[in-house]
């Protein structure tokens, strides 16, 4: 009989070595079955908050498998769930008021999506249900999320798959759409969505961006008035505005939230990846009372007709109740201090050599975008650094020609200078 064999994401089998065996993780290492131990600079695809096997977590998720593993939460409800949507309420913007729980990033858009068009449709307005997005976004890889996210080699051989979108401007600097200069332009970039939203705001149901930092297209950082321009733009012209906080979510960009930087609520807010430490996949979508009021209704079409079988799992709300309070006991927000104070200490060294196009930071996100002819997700500088930082037991995963470091808040500081030293001799060798 031949063997079942695992299909890695984003790997090429023809090309790519043998996945790494991985026995248990510490803190921010990756401990391999032959004693290697690898620095987790990108928090196991962003999701990991304060260091794996957190004894807390571990033993808050094994109590609550004791209890209940799961159950239906259509008609039923459990504590742990409870808890959660209580200790979220004390974090998020003032106006989120309801919380509808869904699988993963990816589920979180989807729902806000479908609750943004019903919204209007429930208001006896069906067609306001166009959506419009930012250029560079990435909301993840299910056929909603695929569609609003910017065209990309993830998102290529499925065009017959995306409904249509509006694309709008984003505000990527170093390289700015209209040619301008940060130091002296007035965020222009917004005068696409404000162009958009004059002509079709009645048929537009929601405006979707990732607030501050666009993750997978290259870790962009926006300047904190283009969020608040948006928010601006959303309430004049009466759209929705879906802040997808799936990456910047739980402290990454130095707040809780990045719409707490700019000082702005969105209607609605989609959270996953730190929610529950990096323990257990899980989504969350936010959303206002109004939003929600439109479906408080005697006629069931106005229902929202979705539900994941393992919505709100136990063993997923005690993981993120218990990862909440370690915000509360633990010196969390120091520890991002101490991070975003390296990266920059250490981006502005890196800035000197000469392959570095750019260097970007918000929290504790550093990104170094390097110049090369083949720029874009695909570069071959991609695989060439990846394995030299593996060689060095650094797990980065560069975005093309962007390296990024995005590390457990608990990474020693010496260890994230080490990154940063490896980082240096990677430049300075490969390029
Ligand atoms: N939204 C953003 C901003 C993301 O960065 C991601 C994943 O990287 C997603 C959504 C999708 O999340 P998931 O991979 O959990 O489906």
């Amino acid at each position: 009989m031949t063997s079942l064999r695992i299909w890695h994401p984003f790997t090429q089998a023809a090309l790519d070595p043998s996945p790494l065996p991985v026995a248990r993780g510490e803190g921010a290492y990756l401990i391999l079955e032959d004693g290697r131990r690898i620095v987790d600079a990108v928090s196991s695809w962003w999701v990991n908050l304060h260091g794996h096997g957190h004894p807390r977590i571990a033993a808050a998720i094994a109590e609550q498998a004791k209890k209940l593993e799961h159950v239906i939460l259509a008609g039923f409800t459990h504590d742990k769930a409870e808890e959660l949507a209580q200790r979220l309420r004390k974090w998020v913007p003032g106006d989120l008021t309801h919380l509808f729980f869904s699988d993963d990033g990816s589920t979180a858009v989807e729902v806000a999506l479908k609750l943004a068009v019903q919204y209007w449709s429930n208001l006896g307005r069906p067609e306001k249900r166009e959506i419009a997005a930012l250029e560079h976004g990435y909301h993840g890889d299910t056929a909603g999320a695929m569609s609003v996210s910017d065209d990309s080699p993830f998102t290529e051989p499925f065009g017959s798959m995306r409904f249509p979108v509006h694309r709008v401007h984003s505000a990527y600097c170093h390289r700015c759409p209209l040619g301008l200069e940060r130091a002296t332009c007035h965020i222009e970039c917004t005068e696409s969505l404000a162009k958009l939203l004059a002509d079709r705001g009645e048929q537009i149901a929601a405006v979707i961006v990732e607030p501050l930092l666009q993750g997978a297209g290259g870790m962009i950082v926006h300047p904190i008035e283009f969020l608040q321009k948006v928010r601006a733009l959303c309430t004049k012209h009466d759209v929705l505005l879906i802040a997808d906080e799936v990456l910047t979510g739980f402290g990454r960009t130095g707040k809780m939230f990045a719409c707490d930087q700019a000082g702005i609520a969105p209607d609605l807010m989609c959270l996953s990846k730190g929610l529950t430490g990096g323990f257990l996949p899980m989504g969350v979508t936010l959303c206002t009372a109004r939003v929600e009021a439109a479906f408080r209704s005697h006629d069931p079409r106005n229902t929202f007709f979705h539900g994941h079988s393992y919505t709100g799992n136990p063993l997923a709300c005690a993981a993120a109740c218990a990862s909440l309070q370690l915000f509360e006991d633990e010196p969390v927000f120091e520890r991002i201090a101490a991070i975003a104070k390296i990266h920059a200490e250490r981006l502005a060294r890196l800035r000197e050599a000469g392959a570095v196009g750019e260097t970007r930071q918000i929290g504790t996100v550093a990104a170094i975008e390097l110049g090369a002819d083949d720029a874009g997700y695909l570069s071959g500088l991609r695989p060439r650094l990846y394995r030299y930082f593996l060689e060095r037991s650094v797990l980065l995963r560069p975005l093309g020609n962007v390296v990024y470091v995005l590390p457990p808040y608990v990474i020693p500081p010496d260890e994230l200078h080490r990154v940063y030293d490896v980082i240096g001799q990677a430049i300075e060798t490969l390029l």
